[in-house]
């Protein structure tokens, strides 16, 4: 049953991806939708979807048209343009997975020399 709901989530918002640019409100209205099921079903939203629509008036965002996404030194900040609400997602796990990655080859090939 959950993983129906989570396919439904997927399809719904798939749907208002493809419909905002001729039908703004029908996407609105799709994620209104996709929340609804979430909700039902204590469903965690999936990380990607979670910052394309808005917290504060619960629309479907689309960077570039309204909403606008910027990155400083922790966060990637998602400001919506209908209503001003900004939205912060914290990348300090990323940065430490490169960090890791740039340290790793090198203690691999201390490694091998031994
Ligand atoms: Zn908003």
């Amino acid at each position: 049953m959950i993983k129906i709901a989570y396919e439904r989530l997927e399809i719904l918002f798939k749907m208002a991806e493809e419909e905002f640019s001729l039908h703004p409100l029908r996407s609105h209205r799709y994620v209104e939708m996709a929340r609804n099921i979430a909700q039902k079903y204590n469903l965690k939203m999936p990380s990607y979807w979670r910052c394309r629509y808005c917290k504060g008036c619960k629309r479907f965002l689309k960077p570039g048209l309204n909403s606008k996404v910027r990155l400083n030194q922790q966060a990637v900040t998602v400001k919506c343009l209908e209503c001003g609400e900004v939205s912060t997602m914290p990348y300090v796990k990323e940065q430490k997975s490169k960090r890791r990655k740039k340290i790793e080859p090198r203690t691999f090939q201390e490694g091998t020399h031994e």
